[in-house]
């Protein structure tokens, strides 16, 4: 089936490329609104991944009307009350800018003394055809440190060690990231859910 990916973010369409040959799921042919020539930058102005995923997923799908997914995703921080959460691509201000998102993060660990902290990834994905409309989801608990570790990845992941690992995501192949990660529990739990729905 061809399956369009709602998103601008490069990293997020690798990787779910990666998870799917990972997973040797190769029914599925990937697509990106790149592949028609066109940039569309949806308004995420939900407060919930929920909201966020569904708003990229629905403009996606109503202007190349291809069965499409999208994910929102975020760090949780228990120390923050799951915060940055759905904000987390903003934490520091401006949109997008890992740099100083990663610097807040560092700086208010710092400031309360904490050597690390317990923290996931979430990941939301919803999914859209003619037929229907569902979310998928996965995390990956671990704890977030005040340093950065490693040079793979994005966002957030030179900060992130998963549980029973030493390394962050930074510090991994593409490969180890791929098979623990959020993205990648999200992305078996849609291959699992379009079988059992028969679209697959
Ligand atoms: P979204 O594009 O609105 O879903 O924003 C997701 C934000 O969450 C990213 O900009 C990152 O800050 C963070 N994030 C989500 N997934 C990951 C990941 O796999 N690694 C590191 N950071 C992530």
């Amino acid at each position: 089936m061809k399956l369009l990916v709602a998103t601008n973010n490069k990293h997020k369409l690798s990787e779910i490329k990666q998870i799917l040959d990972l997973l040797s799921c190769n029914k599925i042919d990937l697509l990106c609104s790149t592949d028609f020539g066109k940039k569309i930058v949806p308004q995420e102005i939900g407060t919930t991944y929920y909201e966020n995923a569904t708003i990229k997923a629905r403009v996606f799908f109503q202007e190349f009307k291809i069965s499409t997914i999208a994910d929102d995703s975020g760090l949780e921080i228990d120390f923050l009350d799951g915060k940055p959460g759905v904000f987390s691509s903003c934490f520091a201000g401006e949109e997008g800018n890992h740099n100083e998102n990663r610097k807040k993060v560092i700086e208010i660990l710092q400031e309360a003394n904490l050597k690390e902290a317990k923290a996931r990834f979430r990941c939301v994905i919803c999914y859209i055809d003619n037929n229907e409309e569902f979310f998928v989801e996965g995390t990956v608990e671990g704890k977030i440190i005040p340093e950065e570790r490693g040079e793979n990845g994005f966002g957030y992941d030179s900060m992130f060690i998963p549980d029973g690992f030493e390394k962050t995501f930074a510090e991994m192949t593409d490969n180890e990231k791929n098979r623990i990660s959020h993205r990648a529990n999200a992305i078996k739990n849609l291959v699992e859910k379009l079988k059992s729905d028969n679209i697959l």
